[in-house]
């Protein structure tokens, strides 16, 4: 049986000036992705995304609605094939400022949706284009 892990995680959002903008983390491996993180017991879901939004980013977020769910399959130093699921949701950013853990993510910043979207496209990795294009479509922002 494969080993399971399951995380949350989240397109966090911000209006700036009347200016949409979404947050990109860059990750350990130098790839773009979202701030997202491993369940821990006794947590609901939805708790997991927005603890781990602050953790990595330093950003208190309120969950909006689910975006959806990617799964994905990568080989474990230790546990051989890990079989994953990542739960997104769209998260309204409430206060904080960016500041990336630096343990977990190499770093964190805020663009606007174009921007978002090319980097996503360009250094990202192919499962997560469906979410921010969903992550924005439900802002009402159309690529
Ligand atoms: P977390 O605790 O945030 O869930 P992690 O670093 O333990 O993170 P992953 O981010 O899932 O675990 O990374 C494990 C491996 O999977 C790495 O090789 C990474 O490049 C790859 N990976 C990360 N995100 C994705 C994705 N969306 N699709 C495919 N592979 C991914």
């Amino acid at each position: 049986m494969a080993y399971k892990e399951i995380s949350a995680g989240g397109v966090v959002y911000r209006r700036e000036a009347g200016q949409l903008q979404v947050q990109l983390i860059t990750d350990r491996y130098g790839k773009i992705s979202f701030a997202k993180g491993k369940q821990e017991q006794g947590e609901t879901i939805e708790q997991t995304a927005l603890r781990e939004i602050w953790e990595e980013t330093g950003v208190k977020g309120v969950i909006k609605e689910p975006i959806d769910i990617i799964a994905y399959t990568y080989q474990h130093p230790e546990h051989g094939e890990v079989d994953k699921e990542v739960h997104y949701y769209l998260v309204e950013c409430q206060d904080g400022e960016l500041k990336p853990q630096i343990e977990e993510i190499r770093g964190v910043a805020w663009y606007e949706p174009k921007e978002a979207w090319e980097k996503q496209l360009h250094s990202g990795y192919d499962n997560n284009d469906f979410i921010l294009e969903k992550g924005l479509k439900l802002l009402g922002f159309q690529l």
